[in-house]
């Protein structure tokens, strides 16, 4: 059980007062320290967090490397404007993500700082190096709360709203979740439509995709659809944009879970964990594509910070000396083993699902209709928080509890929060 909630309940009143609802929160926490996989809140509770901020600490709150990266950083120069005077960290670090992008080079980098920064700049890109205005995302997918990333995400509420009139010449086709009845081939079927009804293949710049659907409730695309859609962009010289900023740096097990799949995108966009905590984003792609835009076209104030790039060039220090990817496959496997074994007693269970660490656990009322149970998912979540765990849901009906914990997690974090969520599922489950 949780300390009184005495700070909270002043802070609490002080956020309802001067901070809009439109930012809403998932927990009714301030926290104060993080380390490695735990966190800590200003009434002195601690808790396992497997939400990692949504997705950015993959290698743990304040990882010393990283803390002393942004120091040193800090000491010599915090801002420059890469766009007015370079340094180094920011060229060092594109070295690094050429380093890791599928297929054949040479690639280039440019770092942007949110996510949908990335998304918004790959969609420039892709425009400028095909001289086509049209971009295919995907149905339940989620790619930024900007103009751009609006229109390209497949989920109206709350992420659209009456935020309207959205970008144009965006499509969108439909995303294989084999759970929900959406086969590799009624999916590509709905994109030959598109094709045939909307818009022409000749017209589309790009497609954008999430290799797993974030938001969307942790659905990977299976291979066999990503090869068939890589064959028809191929086929219509359309550009393949895979979305990894929550499925990047080794939430999969790899670094990108694009490379499960065996295909070669055109253009990764990647954020969140790529600097351990620190505001950071981008776009790799081949050198031809990314050279498209003329100087002055990309960029950003504070895109690429230094103090962000050097704590992304920690960030793969610690990805290679701490062996992190394997770290992640071990994580996994104690996680998947254990949800299937709740899988077993709890029938509102319906599935389980996803690639290495990237695990989300869907809930329905009744496994037989499927219907989606998201007022059970917010119980857990209220009850496992009580029992010191930190959830996060996703989903296109908000009924998946989703896994982003730090790949740090050690086997006492794994089990003390395996603990909490059973404990949690007996209590609202039965
Ligand atoms: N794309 C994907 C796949 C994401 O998961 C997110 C963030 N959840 C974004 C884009 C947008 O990133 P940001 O919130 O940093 O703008």
């Amino acid at each position: 059980m949780l300390n009184e909630q005495t700070r909270t309940s002043e802070l609490k009143r002080l956020r309802d007062q001067h901070v809009p609802r439109g930012v809403s929160n998932s927990h009714p926490i301030f926290l104060v320290r993080g380390e490695g996989a735990r966190l800590w809140d200003v009434d002195g509770n601690e808790y396992i967090d497997f939400v990692g901020g949504i997705g950015v600490l993959n290698v743990g709150h304040n990882h010393p490397r990283v803390v002393q990266a942004i120091k040193a950083q800090l000491e010599q120069l915090t801002h420059a404007c890469f766009q007015v005077g370079m340094y180094e960290p920011y060229v060092r670090l594109a070295e690094r993500l050429n380093g890791i992008m599928p297929g054949q080079g040479p690639h280039k980098t440019i770092f942007f700082t949110t996510g949908a920064e990335a998304t918004e700049n790959a969609v420039k890109i892709a425009r400028a190096a095909t001289n086509r205005p049209a971009i295919v995302a995907f149905r339940n997918s989620f790619h930024g709360r900007t103009l751009m990333g609006m229109s390209l995400t497949g989920k109206a509420s709350p992420y659209k709203q009456n935020f309207g009139p959205f970008a144009p010449e965006i499509y969108h086709a439909p995303f294989p979740y084999e759970y929900r009845d959406w086969s590799v081939e009624r999916a590509l079927d709905g994109l030959h439509d598109l094709f045939a009804m909307q818009v022409s293949p000749e017209r589309v710049a790009a497609v954008i995709i999430e290799p797993v659907l974030g938001e969307g409730g942790f659905v990977p695309a299976p291979p066999d659809f990503l090869h068939e859609l890589r064959r028809i962009t191929e086929q219509h010289g359309i550009l393949f944009i895979a979305d990894e900023i929550q499925s990047g740096f080794g939430r999969t097990g790899r670094m990108y879970a694009i490379e499960h799949s065996g295909i070669t995108p055109d253009m990764v966009t990647f954020a969140k964990s790529v600097a351990g905590g620190v505001p950071l984003s981008g776009v790799t792609g081949h050198a031809e594509i990314m050279d498209a835009p003329a100087p002055g076209g990309l960029g950003g104030t504070f895109a690429g910070n230094p103090l962000a790039c050097a704590a992304g060039l920690a960030v793969f220090e610690i990805f290679d000396e701490e062996n992190l990817l394997q770290r992640g496959q071990e994580l996994a496997q104690g996680l998947l083993t254990a949800f299937q074994g709740f899988q077993k007693q709890y029938p509102q269970i319906g599935d389980v699902r996803g690639i290495g660490p990237m695990i989300g656990l869907e809930f329905v009322k009744d496994p037989a209709t499927k219907e989606p149970a998201p007022e059970v998912v917010n119980q857990i979540i209220e009850q496992a928080r009580q029992e010191g765990l930190l959830l996060l849901k996703a989903g296109l009906y908000n009924n998946v509890i989703r896994v982003l914990v730090p790949l740090v997690a050690t086997p006492r974090d794994l089990e003390e929060a395996l603990s909490a969520l059973e404990k949690s599922l007996a209590a609202v489950l039965h």
